[in-house]
């Protein structure tokens, strides 16, 4: 009798053992999940690592190609146009894009609105640039000055945005378009579509190109987002990317 209390009371001891210890165990496990997987503690170290490797893919991305007066447009830069209508021409890659959000203002938009300008051709405007330039040179100006006053009337040749067919103007290319349903409805709307307010008034700084409410540009759905919840205009977004 006396045996068989001491053999159900060391058994009890043993299962007691066992169940103190697996909490800890069960704790021990998901702690090693948690470094692996789960975002809490290690979220901004996990984002961190995901990030690095996600931008290095995201800055060979065609969609956020950055053309300024520091950036010129790539050398041998080539694409492949579609038609917006007779005249106008974009990037055949996101024309689908363009398409759909036009279509979808012309349902919900009212007033009248249009796209008045999307692609142009670098190499014509690399000649009226440097034909103007030549006037200036044949005036006995030096090769600085005449670059200088011919950049004043005419875009320098390959800085434009609109020679990646990335971007289209809006109605009369006039600030007055952000009174208008159509701007309104871009500013709620344009990033589903993949498109971005590309000259914002805050960020005239470091675009340096004045605030320009009717010029939006394509950049891909998921760079729109993230850029317009970081409040970033494309410079500085690479520079994020970049990091
Ligand atoms: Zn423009």
């Amino acid at each position: 009798m006396k045996k068989s209390i001491i053999i159900i009371l060391i058994f009890i001891c043993i299962i007691c053992v066992v169940f103190l210890n697996l909490p800890e165990k069960q704790v021990m496990e998901k702690n090693e999940e948690n470094i692996v997987q789960v975002p809490e503690k290690k979220e901004s170290i996990v984002i961190v690592m995901n990030n690095t490797e996600e931008n290095r893919v995201k800055l060979d991305d065609w969609r956020i190609t950055l053309v300024n007066k520091d950036n010129l447009l790539p050398e041998n830069y080539q694409i492949t146009l579609a038609d917006i209508d007779d005249e106008r021409k974009f990037d055949s890659r996101a024309i689908n894009y363009l398409n759909d959000m036009l279509e979808d203002m012309k349902n919900d938009v009212k007033d009248d609105f249009w796209v008045q300008s999307a692609y142009r051709d670098p190499e014509y405007q690399e000649k009226i640039f440097n034909e103007k330039k030549q006037e200036y040179l044949d005036d006995g100006l030096s090769e600085e000055r005449a670059e200088l006053l011919t950049s004043k009337t005419i875009n320098k040749p390959l800085t434009s945005e609109h020679n990646l067919g990335l971007s289209v103007d809006f109605n009369y290319v006039n600030t007055s378009f952000d009174e208008t349903d159509a701007f309104k409805w871009l500013q709620e709307n344009a990033e589903k579509y993949g498109f971005i307010l590309r000259y914002k008034k805050e960020k005239e700084d470091i675009t340096k190109i004045i605030y320009e409410p009717w010029h939006w540009r394509f950049v891909g759905e998921e760079h729109a987002k993230k850029m317009n919840e970081l409040d970033m205009c494309l410079e500085e977004y690479i520079d994020y990317l970049n990091k």
